[in-house]
């Protein structure tokens, strides 16, 4: 198919809305997940994910980058040791190793686009150790407190 029409809202012809993750593989909260782009002859995958209003992504690092585009509402990310505002067509740069996790606001829905390898790293998730040594830091630690 050449052309996925767009309906209503931030939904496409023949896009899936998936789950983010397998659950209980990893912690995340009002997340789903829409592959738009995924060609065996392109190197990257263009990704949709959505975050209800309160949800938040999993905190999570990989050798792999992320190339994001906020489409849609406000809300928060931390990457590495800072927490940063969002909204509409911010683009975020996530570099290969770096500890990351996206929070929408009270009351809005995050979209935003992300771009990534096709082939990629596993997420990992923070030790004990490693989350106190992020939660060393005031405003890290009520970020990711928030739950
Ligand atoms: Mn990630």
């Amino acid at each position: 198919m050449s052309i996925r029409r767009r309906r209503d809202g931030f939904d496409w012809e023949a896009v899936e809305v998936l789950a983010y993750k397998e659950e209980g593989a990893a912690p995340f909260k009002a997340i789903t997940r829409r592959t738009l782009f995924d060609r065996p002859d392109m190197a990257g995958e263009l990704r949709y994910f959505e975050i209800a209003a309160g949800g938040h992504s999993t905190l999570e690092r990989h050798q792999h980058a992320h190339a994001v585009m906020i489409l849609t509402g406000r809300g928060r990310c931390l990457i590495g040791g800072d927490v940063h505002l969002l909204g509409p067509m911010d683009l975020v740069d996530i570099a290969p190793g770096v500890w990351h996790q996206f929070r929408a606001a009270a009351g809005e829905t995050l979209g935003f686009l992300c771009l990534v390898d096709r082939d990629r790293d596993r997420p990992s998730l923070p030790t004990p150790d490693e989350r106190a040594e992020l939660c060393a830091d005031a405003v890290v630690a009520a970020f990711l407190g928030e739950d």
